[in-house]
């Protein structure tokens, strides 16, 4: 490790000890924003970076709450405010048993960067709790979100800090803590993004991160004369954002081989068409089954407890479940076997390793706060939808969310172009600082 970027870290270790996500977050970023400080000081004079790796405010709270056998269960929820220098904090809700204050703080910091490069007017954050949805009835999610809203009314707001989906929650669960915030402010404001398409949900927001993840493939192949029309597609995950991504391959002539869960991932020789899609869609998210179903249904290959499907070939891989889900044997397998573009749709899904195999080998590599920024983008649209008390159209928002992931896209061109090779990772984290960095000079030291 370069000595700067050592000695930078080992005060962030101190500082936030056991806070392992949020230490690979800060450390990827750091590898090139540091040797940019140095070429661009008036940004170190005043500790700029420093104070972005601080949050600006972390709520955490107790989350009662009582379940379908009348027992008192007991979580924990959070969220991280960490830096409203260009909008409002936004940024997604987590619940999954996994979720800790140093995961979170690694999303909330990704976030930063992300909400940034959308170029539209969002600061970043994050929340969740370790409430894990999975088996739970609707009556006890509802009333878990109900007491999580509760506490969390108090400090979220249309121009203060608007929440969304991420793992474990979706449309049921946004539902139930928009429902709670409204009755206890009494008042119908865009404070949540992801809702319904009846109370101020915009068209396209549930697909949006996974159509992102792939326009943006689509851009990074445009620079080396491809295109993904013929192409096999490996993708990781089977909920949200795998769902769209596959949904948009299959429009554009790919063929998607493989989708996981925690429990095993699938492989479809035959490929993955939209009939077999809507069979994913409604096992996932009316009947909340398992991806092995999909192969007793189809006669497709199971791989059971192997919830990774990198070890197998295909040309385009997106990773779509979750972080650190593939790693410098998996990334060396993918190169192997002839991929030639990544693009995350989940945050921080590849190991520094496995980042590292991805750019000596020179393929396409798009990082998450890039190719999965469509999400949060849309999400802006959404915030914009509600200050109108408007409805754009589907084609509308799509060809926002398209233009949108075409100029992330530019911006990663513009900072991270290294001879022919376009090295997306320095692009995308000096394109996504600067933004930030000016407006937070500009507002002094606050
Ligand atoms: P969902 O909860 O809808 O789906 C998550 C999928 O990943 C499920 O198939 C789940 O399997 C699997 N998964 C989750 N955790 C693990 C794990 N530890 N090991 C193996 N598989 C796992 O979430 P989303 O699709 O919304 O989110 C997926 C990723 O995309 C996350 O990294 C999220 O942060 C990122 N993202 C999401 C955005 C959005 O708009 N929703 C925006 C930007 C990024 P199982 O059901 O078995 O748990």
């Amino acid at each position: 490790m370069d000595a700067t970027v050592k000695k930078f870290m080992d005060l962030v270790e101190t500082k936030n000890p056991s806070e392992k996500a949020f230490h690979q977050a800060v450390k990827e970023v750091a590898e090139t924003i540091l040797p940019f400080l140095d070429e661009n000081p008036k940004y170190k004079a005043v500790k700029v970076f420093e104070r972005m790796i601080e949050p600006e405010r972390v709520i955490i709270f107790r989350i009662p709450w009582i379940d379908d056998k009348g027992e008192v269960q007991i979580n924990r929820g959070y969220r991280i405010e960490m830096n409203s220098a260009i909008g409002p904090y936004k940024g997604g809700m987590r619940f999954h048993p996994t979720v800790d204050l140093g995961v979170l703080k690694f999303l909330a910091f990704e976030q930063v960067f992300k909400n940034s490069l959308t170029s539209l007017p969002l600061g970043g954050g994050k929340g969740g709790s370790d409430f894990d949805p999975k088996g739970k009835s609707d009556e006890e999610v509802m009333r878990f979100c109900q007491s999580l809203m509760t506490e969390l009314y108090r400090h979220i707001g249309p121009d203060t800090d608007v929440p969304a989906g991420d793992i474990g929650v979706g449309g049921r669960e946004i539902g139930f803590m928009y429902g709670q915030y409204k009755r206890i402010r009494n008042e119908f404001t865009g404070v949540f993004t992801g809702k319904g398409l009846e109370y101020g949900g915009s068209l396209i927001r549930p697909e949006a991160t996974g159509y992102g993840t792939v326009y943006f493939a689509q851009e990074m192949l445009a620079t080396i004369n491809e295109e993904i029309k013929g192409k096999s597609v490996a993708i990781s995950g089977s909920g949200n954002v795998a769902q769209f991504a596959t949904e948009k391959i299959i429009e554009l002539g790919g063929k998607v081989v493989t989708l996981s869960d925690s429990s095993g991932y699938i492989y479809d020789k035959d490929g993955i068409d939209s009939e077999k899609l809507a069979y994913v869609q409604n096992l996932k998210n009316i009947k909340r089954g398992r991806i092995r179903e999909y192969a007793d249904e189809f006669g497709a290959k199971y791989v059971e407890g192997v919830s990774r499907p990198w070890m197998e070939k295909c040309e385009i891989a997106l990773p779509c479940a979750t972080e650190n889900e593939l790693n410098e044997e998996e990334a060396k397998a993918l190169v192997k076997n002839g991929c030639i573009c990544v693009s995350e749709g989940a945050n921080m899904p590849s190991t520094p390793e496995a980042v590292e195999v991805f750019l000596e080998n020179k393929i396409l590599y798009g990082p998450g706060k890039a190719a999965n920024a469509g999400g949060v983008a849309t999400s802006g649209l959404e915030m914009s939808q509600n200050a109108l008390r408007m409805a754009w159209t589907r084609e509308e928002v799509d060809q926002r969310l398209h233009n949108i992931m075409i100029n992330i896209h530019n911006t990663c061109m513009k900072f991270g172009k290294e001879g022919d090779y376009v090295n997306y990772v320095k692009g995308a984290n000096i394109g996504g600082f600067v933004k930030v960095a000016d407006a937070m000079i500009a507002q002094g030291y606050v």
